[in-house]
């Protein structure tokens, strides 16, 4: 009988693969049909899979990917969890916006998180929700006081997510707090990408135990963006979509061009200043030099 799973994590020539139903682990080999096809299952991968004996099976057919993130590379990720502080570590604006950007770029579904509210007065909780809360969704969270977590479970429940974030933002703490069983070290999300940067990492989904997956491994996090065209920049910001045709000239870049909408939009506060400080400098830095 075929049965439906996904692949969590690759040991040499083998899948491991976890039912979909059972959340079993089953370790599978691969048919030769792939080889020919020049088709090879990744991580996230939905696969059906044939149980041979015991929990040896057998991956018969790989469903079509929905999408395919390059770094890490993981199938079928339906969302990003951008995670960020503001404090220890203070993630700056910019940082934040550039996250932003890249996953926005990368056709992904994101919720930022802000983390370690314990630390935080209202106003610097209220000052951050200001700016981000009408163009994303926002989950406020401590790991270390527990606060928020219901959500956040919520939110990953049943999907596969990939997290982004500065190390040090507590990445790992969330995932103990909400997924107790994973006992990651704390730092070791981060620590995987410091070594990720000399080697190739084994990238692994660690199954959350109330549903649904989550990748070992952060994404986003040379935080390039060399590879977005200047002209699709403002595209990335979805505040700027209802003014984009209300510039004077139809390609307007909302630099110096004169009657910019979104320039105006500044003015008047309905877009951040913020906001489009990062976008301006990201445009520049695309432009630079061209
Ligand atoms: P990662 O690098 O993003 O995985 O971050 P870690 O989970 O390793 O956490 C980094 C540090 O922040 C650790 O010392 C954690 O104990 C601490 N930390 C994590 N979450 C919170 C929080 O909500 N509040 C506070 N005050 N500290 C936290
Ligand atoms: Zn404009």
């Amino acid at each position: 009988m075929r049965k439906k799973g996904v692949v969590v994590k690759f040991l040499s020539n083998m899948a491991q693969v976890q039912d979909y139903e059972t959340a079993e682990i089953f370790l599978c080999k691969l048919r030769g049909k792939f080889k020919e096809q020049k088709i090879r299952p990744i991580v996230g991968d939905i696969v059906e899979y044939r149980v041979v004996h015991g929990k040896d099976g057998v991956i018969e057919n790989i469903i079509n990917r929905r999408n395919e993130l390059k770094r890490p590379r993981i199938a079928n990720v339906d969302q990003v969890i951008v995670v960020v502080t503001l404090k220890k570590p203070q993630t700056p604006l910019k940082i934040i916006d550039r996250y932003l950007v890249l996953v926005e770029n990368a056709k992904l579904p994101l919720v930022i998180v802000l983390n370690k509210t314990d630390l935080l007065s209202d106003e610097e909780i209220e000052f951050f929700e200001s700016i981000y809360s009408r163009i994303y969704k926002v989950l406020k969270t401590s790991a270390l006081k527990g606060d928020g977590l219901d959500e956040l479970k919520m939110v990953l429940k049943g999907k596969i997510s990939t997290m982004a974030g500065m190390s040090g933002v507590g990445k790992s703490s969330l995932l103990n707090a909400i997924s107790p069983g994973l006992s990651l070290k704390v730092n070791e999300i981060s620590e995987k990408l410091e070594r990720g940067k000399h080697t190739t990492t084994v990238i692994e989904l660690l199954h959350l135990e109330f549903g649904g997956w989550i990748a070992d491994t952060p994404g986003f996090a040379s935080l390039d963006i060399s590879g977005i065209n200047p002209e699709d920049l403002k595209k990335l910001f979805p505040e700027f979509l209802a003014y984009d045709s209300q510039c004077m000239f139809g390609d307007c870049e909302h630099i110096n061009e004169p009657n910019c909408a979104i320039k105006l939009a500044v003015e008047k506060g309905t877009i951040t200043e913020t906001r489009y400080q990062s976008y301006v400098e990201m445009f520049k830095e695309l432009t630079e030099g061209k």
